[in-house]
């Protein structure tokens, strides 16, 4: 008898585990608040572990990607206070050579690796249901799930719940408490959404960065994309930034920003059919999993947008996973067990940098907003350096030559 999981949520670490799972011989179950699947979202940049991911999960050649051809910094822009452009060190730039790809390429290619493919069945699918409640008992997981559309509630036994339902997950407040216990405070917002069509006067696949002292405006060029738009402030009254539209709100937050590309992109979010507005948090949690309950990606250890490695790290969380049950196909707390122990360390290392990041992304002080200026400064000529040095070298000698 196959073991049956209940994925709860369908995101990228949902559909990473599950494809995991039953790469390990088991059959998941995916559940979805949503009516339907989504598609589009923010640029994301996929570093080596997430790319590695792909191809261990078997959907590496699903994935599209979307990299402006460019030397490092050739084509990202910074903006300074007189709205002057110079060219700077963008995230693309950034060790690791990240892939640029929009949150949906990453869920569509995980979509398409859940299909049947004449060895394994199709990944099954039900929208608009949550859990209510989960109880584990010692041979299995009980979990009493509700259909959104027509209310219904009935009762279903597991022998895993993979709870991959996002920051605020519904499976860590059910299983592992409030989120007060796990969410912890950044003082900052993010803004994210899809521009219409690129700032004018810049070239289509640029990207584009204003910063101030605590608040930024970024622009993400793709090769074959409509750019997206992300705007980030820092503020220590979260609750007040939920109170009224959030348009009315970054309207008010960045006055002052007045460079045509601040006011295009705030014109473009009047018109955004889409918008990403939330607080800025980690999730941190002593340990990710119960006997039969174990969380993945935002759930378990959202990292947050400014460590650029919550898709890597979903990805490489689901992926791994399945490793963990397939190497213990009898003893699912050592499965648990080697799974939490070999993903810890990076999850810990990536949480920390986010702190440094952020200054990157958004500076807390006009000092730190120099700072910033100066170090980028700094590493784009160091860069450009390398890259002349490395076109300059001789070509590496062939392999098969005879060796003194
Ligand atoms: C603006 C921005 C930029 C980012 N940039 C990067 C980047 O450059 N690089 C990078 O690696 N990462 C980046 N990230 C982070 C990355 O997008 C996330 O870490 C990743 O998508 C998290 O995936 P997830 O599946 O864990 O959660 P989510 O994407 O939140 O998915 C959770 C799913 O669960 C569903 N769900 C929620 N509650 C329930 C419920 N009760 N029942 C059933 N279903 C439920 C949701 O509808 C959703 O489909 C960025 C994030 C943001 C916001």
């Amino acid at each position: 008898m196959r073991k049956r999981a209940l994925v709860v949520g369908l995101g990228i670490a949902g559909m990473s585990a599950a494809i995991g799972l039953r790469q390990a011989g088991w059959t998941p179950v995916i559940i979805e608040r949503a009516a339907g699947r989504r598609a589009g979202g923010y640029f994301v940049g996929l570093f080596p572990q997430g790319r590695q991911a792909t191809a261990d999960l078997g959907i590496a050649g699903h994935l599209h990607t979307r990299n402006p051809e460019s030397e490092p910094g050739g084509n990202t822009w910074s903006l300074n206070r007189r709205g002057a452009r110079k060219p700077a060190l963008g995230f693309l730039d950034q060790p690791g050579r990240p892939a640029a790809v929009l949150r949906g390429d990453i869920e569509s290619a995980l979509w398409q690796g859940m299909a049947g493919d004449g060895v394994d069945d199709g990944i099954e699918v039900r929208f608009a249901t949550t859990p209510v409640a989960i109880t584990e008992g010692a041979a299995e997981v009980r979990v009493l799930l509700e259909n959104a559309g027509t209310g219904a509630r009935y009762r279903e036994n597991f022998d895993l719940v993979v709870g991959a339902d996002g920051m605020r997950s519904s499976v860590r407040r059910i299983v592992f408490g409030p989120h007060e216990d796990y969410l912890t405070k950044w003082n900052a917002m993010i803004c994210a959404f899809q521009l219409p069509e690129q700032v004018p006067s810049y070239e289509a696949s640029d990207s584009i960065i204003e910063t101030r002292s605590k608040r930024a405006v970024w622009v993400f060029g793709f090769a074959d994309h409509a750019p997206t738009a992300l705007l980030t402030y820092r503020t220590k009254d979260i609750q007040e930034q939920f109170a009224g539209s959030p348009v009315e709100r970054l309207r008010s937050v960045f006055s002052g920003m007045d460079s045509p590309v601040t006011r295009y992109v705030l014109d473009s979010l009047e018109q955004a059919p889409e918008l990403l507005f939330d607080s800025v948090h980690q999730v941190k949690m002593p340990r990710w999993s119960t006997r039969r309950v174990v969380l993945v990606g935002d759930a378990a250890w959202c990292m947050n947008l400014y460590s650029g490695m919550g898709a890597t790290s979903a990805l490489r969380g689901g992926a791994a996973l399945g490793t963990a049950l397939r190497e213990h196909p009898d003893d699912l707390d050592a499965a648990l067990d080697a799974w939490e122990t070999g993903l810890r360390p990076f999850i810990t290392k990536h949480q920390r940098a986010a702190r440094l990041k952020q200054q990157m992304f958004v500076p807390s002080s006009r000092r730190a907003a120099v700072l910033r200026s100066v170090a980028l400064d700094v590493l784009r000529k160091v860069r450009r350096r390398q890259v002349a040095t490395e076109a300059a070298a001789p070509p590496a000698p062939a392999l098969s030559g005879t060796r003194r």
